[in-house]
């Protein structure tokens, strides 16, 4: 698990990849897991996830998924769980102060972000681990999120139409000035 690890880190871009695609596949699924429920669909797709990522990433499941923002390394492996950058005992060359024979994940991280695009967002403070979504799946409510994010916007904006349209007819005549009949159709018109 830790070879296939630094395997995603050090093609961290590639991943990042991957893993925008699948954001997007997941939110324009939203209508079909609407529709399904999304209760019912959390356990199949949490496990799925539980599977791919336990595999790349030993992913720990703990729901507020930031590989994206870690350069594809999960700083739940750290064994202090820390979640914005390395404690002050890392080792020369990098290596775990708790478990010598682990490079930090940290030092992983900032690594992997290099070659990311938006890698520059290892610099932002993450949040602190709400404990509470443990076990539940991160891709469903990442997307979930999004999808209602873009539902209100595409709502927004339809209201904004909807509301500047009394004003455009106050401004504008209500039908086209009549255009000339062409007199082909004026003598055709006659002839019946
Ligand atoms: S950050 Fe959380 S969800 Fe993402 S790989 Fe690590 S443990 Fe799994």
């Amino acid at each position: 698990m830790y070879r296939a690890r630094l395997f995603a880190i050090r093609h961290s871009g590639a991943f990042g990849w991957i893993y925008g695609r699948l954001e997007r596949l997941m939110i324009a699924l939203d209508p079909v897991f609407a529709r399904l429920g999304y209760n019912r669909v959390e356990r199949p797709i949490a496990l799925v996830e539980r599977v791919v990522k336990g595999v790349l990433f030993d992913c720990r499941m703990c729901g507020q998924c930031v590989l994206s923002s870690t350069g594809m390394s999960c700083p739940m492996n750290c064994p202090k769980e820390l979640r914005n950058g390395p404690c002050g005992g890392v080792r020369p060359g990098g290596f775990c102060e708790v478990r010598p024979a682990m490079r930090c994940v940290w030092v992983l991280a900032w690594d992997g972000a290099t070659r990311m695009q938006g890698g520059d967002r290892i610099r932002e403070v993450l949040p602190p681990v709400d404990r509470s979504l443990k076990g539940s799946s991160a891709w469903l409510r990442v997307s979930r999120e999004k999808a209602a994010r873009l539902r209100e916007a595409r709502e927004a904006s339809r209201t904004t139409l909807a509301q500047a349209f009394p004003g455009a007819r106050r401004n504008e005549p209500s039908t086209a000035p009549l255009a000339e009949e062409p007199p082909s159709a004026v003598n055709r018109g006659q002839r019946r």
